[in-house]
Parts: structure tokens; C-alpha cells; sequence
């Protein structure tokens, strides 16, 4: 069923309940787990409550005036896509969403949620300010810090799909910094011994340069003693940015044991970073338009994300990282453990998705949510996974081979890895 707005999904909830039925909700439709459908199930789909608007002071529902803020409300179907456009491109302030474009707005903020600027501007969970959601008796209520205080709670990372039907969000928007930018790179070590010089180096050098709200995302530890860097920044320009890793660099090219790919430091203007029609001036083909015949001209994914549509993933474990592991004793038990864990498997470390080192309004609003409290103690979460490529018909590469995915041993190049 695609609702059209809260009635129509108060509607399907009390028309499941008469008739017993299995309640699913499915909105932007990347739930890792197959989430937002089952079978025998009445399907409610958010797609088309996709409206965005903008609010200089909003004001929740029972809150003092005094609580009023600058704020985006977005319908529940809306990608963050469609955010992006609206709050950064066309209004110039920030909203915290996820790295992934195509992912439902909706999930996402139930989910706790990331972005490459957690370290600055939090989860997108806690900035959540109101929902308005169908409860299971098929009321349509208003959750905010004030006005069911619970629901609004457990809503904020709880899960998608566990506390009601979510039909609208309202968002804190934030002051644009002037610039977004990232850098790429990549260091191969000759020796085993190099190796592990390397990945200690690299800690210390986060430890002491990038643990802070100006850094997030990637790095990640690949076959052949490569350290490979996808990291982004806010904050700074990029002389700044060159600034913070000359030294790193220096360090790397004093060394004949190293390979260095020339890393790349690039700085955009905040405002553009998700205009598709900057890009397409600007860097062609880091974008991809949404070919949908109805597609809005605002709809694009990252080109690099486009290889996780219908992979099929084998296996997939995370940990968070504790701060402490950063510090001087903590660092050489850390280096030992990347190292071991590198001779077996790749896998990547994601920065912006451990709060700790961010900004402070970041952690206490965090802290105010269902999250797992351990996400703000934590520096970076570190991500393995295996699996093949697009498993499902006409998105088919190759026949999924079922021995191989359950369990015989696979070689490690066919191993493939999530940004998000
Ligand atoms: C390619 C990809 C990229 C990703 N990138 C990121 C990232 O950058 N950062 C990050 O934190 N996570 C990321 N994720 C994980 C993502 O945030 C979660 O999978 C999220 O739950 C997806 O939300 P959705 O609306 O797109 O998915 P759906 O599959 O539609 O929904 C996910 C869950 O939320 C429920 N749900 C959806 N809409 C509603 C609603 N309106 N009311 C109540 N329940 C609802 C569904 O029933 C389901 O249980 C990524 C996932 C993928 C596949």
C-alpha cells in the first residue's frame, strides 16, 4: 500500500489489526536484514510522503517558545537525497543524515545513523526534535522531548519498525561550515616489519591530528600490506587539511620501505557537496543521476555505492573501538590487533561512526538517546565483511556459489567492502 499521508497509514494500521495481519514498513528499502517486507504480510510504503520543508524557529508540539530552532520536517518516504537538496543546496545550513543517499530518512534516524560529520554533529537520532507516528492502535500522535517523552526516546535508535509507524520527522539544521573536503591515498609497505611500523604510525598520527570533530571515515587494512586512506573533513580548508598530514606524508616518503600512491586533498564548498550539478561540472562521474523515469533532477547516489546494490553479503561483524585504546599504553595492544586481524581478513576502520574525540554538543545530544551508550566512548567501529556480488535476477553478475557462501574457505580477494 503507498500511503499518501499519516491517514492513509492510520488506515492500513487499524485494517491489519481487524484483520490480523503482519504490519511491515518500508521506506527508503535498505535494511541490511530484508526488514521492510515479509511475506503475508500488509506492505505500508512511505515512498510518496517525500515533502520537505524548512522552519527558521520551530516549535514542538507542548514545548516553550523558548525551545525554537532552525529545523527541517521531512516526510517519512523521503530519501536523504531529497534532504540534502532542500536544507544544504538550496537552503544553506546542514542537516545530519547518512553518507548514502539513497537510504529512507526514516530507517536511518531509527537506526541511530551516521554520517561522515558524526564526529561534529552527532547521530542523526539526536537530532531528532518531533515525529509524528502511527501508533499501533492507529492513532496518529506527536513524540517530542515534552510530548510522549518515551516514544520520542525509543524512537531516537531504537530500530525502524518496533515503537509505530513514523509519518514525519523534524530535524535541527546547523550552520554550514565553509567547506567539506576528503583525502585519498594509499601506502604500501615492503616488509612485514614496515607493515607494522606503518600501522602504528598511522595510530599515533590519529591519536594525535585527526581525533577530533574536524575528521571522519575510512581507513582501511587490504591484502598486501596496503593501508588504504578515504577520509573526509569539515572545518578546514585545504591548506589546512594538507597541513594536519604533511607530516604524516613526510614521515612515509623519509622511508624506502614505502610505495606511496600521490594522496589526493580536495575541498569543496560545503554548499555544493551534494548539487549534482556541481559535480557534473566540477567532477564528472563521482555522481550518478537517478534514471527513474520520475525522477526528481535532485536524486543521485555516489557512484562508489553503486556496487552494494544487491551484493550478497556473507558474513558481516562490527566492534566499536574505545578511546582508550588511543592512548600511549593502549596504542602498541591496539597496532597488535589491527595487525593480526589484517594477516586474516581485510577490513576498514569508520571514524565517524565512534563519538568519541567529537564535538561536545554532539556527545551530550548522543548521549540522549537509545543508542548503545558504548557508541560515545568509542573512536572509530571496525567493520569485516565478506561477500559476492549482485545476487538477484537482472542485477545478476554471476550464479551465488552456495558452498562457498556458507562457510568453505574463500580467497580473501573476493572479499568486498561497505562505506555505509
Ligand atoms: C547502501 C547502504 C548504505 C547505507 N549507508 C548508511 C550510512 O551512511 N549511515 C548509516 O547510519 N546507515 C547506513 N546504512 C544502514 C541504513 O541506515 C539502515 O539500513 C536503515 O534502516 C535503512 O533505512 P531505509 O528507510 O532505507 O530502509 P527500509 O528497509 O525501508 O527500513 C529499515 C527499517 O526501518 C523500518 N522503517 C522504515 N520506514 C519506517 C517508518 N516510516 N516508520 C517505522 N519504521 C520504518 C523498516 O520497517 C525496517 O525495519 C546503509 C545501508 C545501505 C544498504
Amino acid at each position: 500500500m503507498a500511503a499518501q499521508d499519516a491517514r492513509d497509514v492510520a488506515a492500513a494500521v487499524k485494517f491489519a489489526r481487524r484483520h490480523k495481519l503482519r504490519l511491515v514498513v518500508k521506506g527508503g528499502g535498505h535494511s541490511y536484514h530484508g526488514a521492510s517486507n515479509a511475506p503475508d504480510s500488509l506492505l505500508v510504503w512511505t515512498r510518496k510522503m517525500n515533502a520537505v520543508g524548512m522552519h527558521e524557529a520551530f516549535v514542538g508540539q507542548g514545548c516553550p517558545p523558548e525551545s525554537a530552532q532552525a529545523a527541517v520536517s521531512v516526510g517519512a518516504g523521503a530519501m536523504w537525497a531529497d534532504a540534502y537538496s532542500a536544507v544544504t543546496t538550496r537552503g544553506g545550513r546542514y542537516v545530519q543524515g547518512g553518507g548514502c543517499t539513497t537510504v529512507g530518512v526514516a530507517g536511518l534516524v531509527q537506526g541511530g545513523g551516521f554520517g561522515s560529520f558524526s564526529k561534529r554533529f552527532g547521530t542523526a537520532a539526536a537530532n531528532l526534535i518531533e515525529a509524528e507516528v502511527v501508533t499501533a492502535d492507529g492513532e496518529v500522535r506527536i513524540a517530542n522531548a515534552v510530548t510522549n517523552p518515551d516514544l520520542f526516546w525509543a524512537l531516537k535508535g531504537g530500530g525502524g519498525g518496533s515503537f509505530g509507524v513514523v509519518t514525519r520527522l523534524t530535524l535541527r539544521t546547523h550552520p554550514l561550515p565553509a567547506f567539506f573536503g576528503a583525502v585519498f591515498g594509499e601506502i604500501t609497505a615492503a616488509t612485514p616489519e614496515a607493515w607494522r611500523a606503518l600501522v602504528a604510525r598511522f595510530v599515533d598520527f590519529y591519536a594525535t591530528s585527526l581525533f577530533n570533530e574536524h575528521w571522519g571515515e575510512t581507513v582501511s587494512l587490504r591484502e598486501g600490506k596496503r593501508l588504504k586512506l578515504s577520509m573526509v573533513f569539515q572545518g578546514l580548508d585545504r591548506a589546512q587539511a594538507q597541513a594536519v598530514w604533511a607530516p604524516f606524508f613526510a614521515w612515509v616518503r623519509e622511508r624506502k620501505e614505502y610505495s606511496v600512491k600521490e594522496p589526493t586533498v580536495m575541498a569543496v564548498p560545503a554548499r555544493e557537496f551534494w548539487n549534482p550539478r556541481f559535480f557534473a561540472q566540477h567532477a564528472p562521474g563521482i555522481m550518478t543521476m537517478d534514471g527513474g523515469a520520475q525522477a526528481s533532477p535532485d536524486r543521485f547516489f555516489w557512484t562508489g555505492d553503486g556496487e552494494q546494490a544487491g551484493w550478497f553479503i556473507h558474513g558481516y561483524q562490527s566492534a566499536w573501538l574505545p578511546a582508550k585504546l588511543l592512548h600511549a599504553e593502549g596504542q602498541a595492544l591496539l597496532v597488535e590487533a589491527l595487525c593480526a586481524a589484517a594477516a586474516q581478513w581485510d577490513f576498514e576502520l569508520h571514524f565517524n561512526k565512534g563519538l568519541a574525540g567529537g564535538a561536545r554538543e554532539a556527545l551530550a545530544a548522543t548521549g540522549n538517546t537509545s543508542m548503545n551508550p558504548a557508541v560515545l566512548d568509542a573512536f572509530a567501529l571496525a567493520i569485516i565483511a565478506g561477500g559476492s556480488g549482485p545476487a538477484y535476477p537482472g542485477l545478476l553478475e554471476k550464479p551465488r556459489d552456495e558452498e562457498r557462501a556458507h562457510g568453505a574457505r574463500r580467497p580473501r580477494s573476493e572479499a568486498r567492502w561497505t562505506r555505509c
